[in-house]
């Protein structure tokens, strides 16, 4: 495979010896390390028994991850046999077999054979099934079969990983700099990479605009998502470079690629030393236009960067990893402590904390077990989880854990600038329960005997579900400020999964309906005289932001390592750009955007 205008990647010994992979680039840097395979590692088995009344439920569940899995297999072989040369016949030979495991197998009638008579959950069943295979095999001294032996291996462990949902996995003994490969990479083990010992992440599954691009994005590390045939030719220890601007991967390099590489990254970085110089200087058009710039925040160690980058208070605090790689579920205490770190943390500045959004890509497995001994299926396990129980529907329903999340909130407003935030709001009646909750809340603080913020915290409407923008004026009444969320209302409005690679390049968050929606938004919180600002990804996008203020927005939540690219952006945007951005609908009314 070639790289255009690269001449230095086409000599005849190159191309024999390395490898060029093309994928998405979600978050950019260029990255030259060792890699570190994590398909083929093991993965944790919870077991435990499962009630009579639970084992249809058990064999629905465990047929819903082999659906997954043969998915995704389907996926990847598709992707592999459109990308010639970058995979060989064999690893399509050998994901068709993986998918025969899977259907109508011995395998598969094993472990359902399991659940039911044993009555054990799924994981544990298909560890049982698996480890009955591999002795019968292994007794048997065949080559051909030790190979078998490998393969139900790796089906079996993307079984559990698919029942498991989260992957935990320790990254914290790796060489400096490795680079992460795997088939998926979750959100949660994204939480668990150190950037300063990680180099990058590259998966063979993914969307530009999945969960864990964004946080690869707010964490700076590079990374490419959706890169086909990526598994099987990296293996852990063997050379990779990664550009995560322009989405290459390449396997073992030749010392020509590498030093062309080094020299790209070393322009790259400089390139960012320039951009980080803009920090302390104020987001301001050229024709005065003032903008407020704050940074969306999801892990304690991204406030340093938040800080160092000049943002004016966090827009966006995610609150789901404080429920991601974990056994037990945060008591209030515990969510205080550590959202007191971002309040104390930003020294006055405001704190926009979102109430819990688990569910759909973001998933935690101890709050899955949670809400299964509350017999509420988490949204991942159902067809359509993007549409299921997640965000404020589930705190709603289940409120022992949203009673939780408040009160601890409404405890930490106490010492700084906090404003409260609801994910996926498509009604005023959940508006209306969800005051409703906070005020309880404050008042079982007060029958402790312990101080209440007064008056309490402004509380906001995510704008991500297109009812919601829809309904903006009666919305506007009801709440203190709108938060756009972008790359939901991406999602819903044009019905694309923002986290399917196989779709990645329909997912636009200019299509003129999604700005349409914007407009609507900022018009109904004009006319009611609240805050209205864009926390989706759409925000960090410099080729967006013209529009965005275009539209009116005057403030902007993004990753902190987009900041002082949008800052220059604002601070080079001149009158005819402005009034060009500011007319984007007419003429012709709805007319494309391209960027
Ligand atoms: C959004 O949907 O735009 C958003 C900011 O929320 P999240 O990415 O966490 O779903
Ligand atoms: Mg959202």
């Amino acid at each position: 495979m070639k790289i255009e205008n690269e001449p230095i990647l086409r000599t005849k010994s190159t191309a024999q010896r390395e490898q060029i992979f093309h994928g998405l680039g979600v978050s950019p840097g260029i990255v030259i390390g060792p890699a570190y395979v994590v398909e083929r590692g093991a993965v944790s088995v919870p077991e435990y028994m499962v009630p009579v009344s639970r084992v249809t439920a058990e064999l629905a569940r465990f047929a819903q991850a082999v659906s997954k899995s043969v998915a995704q297999l389907g996926a990847l072989k598709q992707r592999v046999h459109s990308q010639e040369g970058a995979a060989s016949e064999d690893l399509e030979g050998l994901l068709e077999a993986h998918m025969r495991m899977l259907t109508g197998s011995r395998l598969i009638r094993g472990v359902d054979a399991r659940i039911t008579e044993h009555r054990i959950n799924a994981e544990a069943a298909v560890q049982a099934v698996t480890t009955e295979f591999m002795d019968q095999y292994s007794a048997i001294a065949d080559s051909y079969l030790a190979g078998r032996i490998h393969d139900i291996s790796d089906v079996a462990n993307r079984l559990i990983r698919n029942l498991n949902k989260v992957e935990v996995h320790s990254f914290t003994n790796l060489p400096r700099g490795s680079i992460i490969v795997a088939d998926d990479i979750t959100p949660a083990d994204t939480a668990l990479m150190e950037p300063r010992r990680i180099g990058g992440i590259v998966s063979a599954l993914g969307g530009a605009q999945s969960h864990t691009a964004i946080m690869a994005r707010s964490l700076g590390l590079p990374a490419s998502l959706a890169v086909a045939g990526i598994v099987s030719a990296a293996g852990t220890g063997r050379t990779l470079i990664l550009d995560g601007g322009e989405g290459r991967v390449i396997a073992d390099p030749t010392a020509e690629t590498i030093a062309h590489f080094t020299e790209l990254r070393m322009q790259y970085r400089k390139k960012r030393r320039q951009l980080y110089r803009q920090r302390k200087l104020p987001a301001i058009t050229r024709n005065g236009i003032d903008i407020t710039l704050q940074a969306n925040v999801e892990l304690p160690l991204e406030l340093e960067a938040a800080k160092a980058n000049g943002a004016q208070g966090i827009g966006l605090l995610r609150t789901e990893f404080m429920f991601m790689n974990r056994e037990t579920l945060p008591d209030e205490d515990e969510q205080f402590e550590t959202l007191a770190t971002f309040v104390t943390g930003m020294a006055g500045q405001p704190v926009t904390i979102r109430t819990l959004d688990i569910g759909g890509d973001k998933v935690s497995n101890v709050l899955r077990r949670y809400l299964e001994s509350q017999n509420l299926p988490d949204s991942g396990t159902s067809d359509n989880p993007a549409l299921g129980l997640r965000a404020i529907r589930l705190g709603l329903k289940c409120r022992p854990l949203l009673d939780t999340q408040l009160a601890a909130i409404l405890r930490v407003a106490r010492l700084g600038p906090v404003r409260i935030l609801l994910p996926m709001i498509m009604s005023v009646s959940e508006v209306h329960q969800m005051r409703a909750a906070i005020n309880q809340a404050r008042n079982k603080i007060a029958t402790r005997g312990a101080p209440t913020p007064s008056p309490l915290p402004p509380l906001g409407a995510m704008i991500e579900v297109p009812a919601a923008a829809l309904i903006g004026e009666s919305l506007a009444k009801e709440v203190d400020f709108f938060s756009i969320g972008t790359n939901d209302l991406t999602q819903y409005t044009l019905a694309i999964d923002r986290g399917n690679e196989q779709v990645a390049d329909l997912y636009d968050p200019t299509h003129p309906a999604v700005l349409r929606l914007i407009e609507l938004t900022v018009k109904a919180a004009q006319q009611a005289g609240i805050d209205v600002n864009i926390c989706g990804e759409m925000a960090g996008d410099e080729r967006c932001v013209p529009y965005l203020l275009g539209l009116g927005i005057r403030d902007l939540s993004m990753s902190a390592g987009s900041l002082s690219r949008v800052k220059r952006c604002i601070r080079a945007l001149d009158d005819t750009a402005y009034r060009q951005a500011s007319n984007i609908f007419t003429p012709p009314a709805g007319a494309e955007i391209k960027t």
